[in-house]
């Protein structure tokens, strides 16, 4: 296997980008990923903050540490994975980050690999989804997706302008991936809107290093308060307010993570409209 180093987007022709590994390594490892060709984008994907604007390789550490990123997203990095990873894993590669579902990462020939069956459907589902699950019922890991979902976040790749919502879309057996990224395509910056005030509560089945059982961000702003959850839908899920989790569609062994985003939601709006 080959690894480019460049140092400018023009001497990008294809392969697989790597920023941290952290994602990249281990399915690669396991033969979820193939690649002939590895580029190591740290070279030409900008890092570090500057006022409302993020570039894509900052570590979740560098974020959880700024003093002008916004409540939510600083917490929602603070309760992500560990130190050390939060150390390696830059923003744009944990945006992208694959579905923990472990029918999905044991390689099983689901819907999400191009296969005909949702084995967690059929099968364990606790951690799973609980909106738009009847395709793939994976739910989707990323704390700070969800953080920048409430914040109105902008993405900026080396193609486009586009609002983060339009990064994710549902799996369809037309097509099966969760972003709309073209092949290639590289997110550099992400901007998002100051609010008056915001959080991010997270609960998981242990109190550090465990993904989202469900994530909930809050941002308050003029013209009123903005939701986004994590861990409960294939991809970052929007909320219009906090009736809208009755329109929730639980699987049999997941009914729980409902009242658990009632439960967070009625905290996190408390504690940013005070
Ligand atoms: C044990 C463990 C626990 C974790 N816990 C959590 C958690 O609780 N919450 C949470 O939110 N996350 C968690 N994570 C995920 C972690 O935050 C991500 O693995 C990390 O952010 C990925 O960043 P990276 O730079 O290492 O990405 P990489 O591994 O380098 O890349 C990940 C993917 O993104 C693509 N990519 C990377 N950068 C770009 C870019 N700029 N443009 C286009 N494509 C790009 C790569 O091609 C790849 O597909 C956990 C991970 C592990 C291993
Ligand atoms: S939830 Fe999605 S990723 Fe998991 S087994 Fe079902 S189709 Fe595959």
């Amino acid at each position: 296997m080959e690894l480019l180093q460049p140092s400018s987007l023009a001497e990008i022709d294809g392969g697989l980008a790597i920023h941290g590994g952290t994602e990249v390594v281990p399915l690669l490892r396991d033969g979820i990923l193939e690649a002939d060709r590895l580029v190591d984008i740290r070279g030409v994907v900008p890092r570090g903050v500057d006022g409302n604007t993020i570039g894509a390789g900052t570590t979740l550490a560098e974020l959880e540490a700024g003093t002008t990123i916004p409540a939510a997203l600083r917490e929602a990095c603070t309760l992500a994975a560990s130190p050390q990873l939060r150390n390696m894993s830059s923003l744009g590669g944990n945006l992208l980050q694959s579905t923990r579902c472990w029918y999905w990462r044991l390689d099983y020939p689901c819907r999400l690999h191009g296969g005909d069956r949702c084995h967690a459907r059929e099968g364990e589902h606790r951690e799973h989804a609980i909106f738009a699950n009847d395709f793939c019922a994976s739910a989707h890991p990323s704390d700070p997706a969800a953080a920048l979902l409430a914040l109105g976040a902008l993405v900026r790749t080396d193609r486009r302008e586009l609002p983060l919502d339009l990064l994710y879309r549902l799996p369809t057996p037309d097509d099966r991936s969760v972003t709309t990224l073209e092949e290639g395509e590289l997110i550099l910056e992400l901007e998002f809107e100051t609010p008056l005030a915001s959080t991010y509560l997270k609960a998981m089945d242990r109190k550090r290093w465990a993904f989202a059982l469900v994530g909930f961000a809050a941002a308050r702003y003029e013209d009123g308060v903005r939701l986004a959850l994590a861990g409960v839908a294939p991809i970052p899920w929007g909320l219009d307010s906090l009736d809208a989790l009755e329109a929730a569609e639980p699987l049999p062994g997941n009914a729980y993570k409902v009242e658990l985003a009632q439960a967070l939601g009625r905290r996190a709006i408390a504690s940013i409209t005070r």
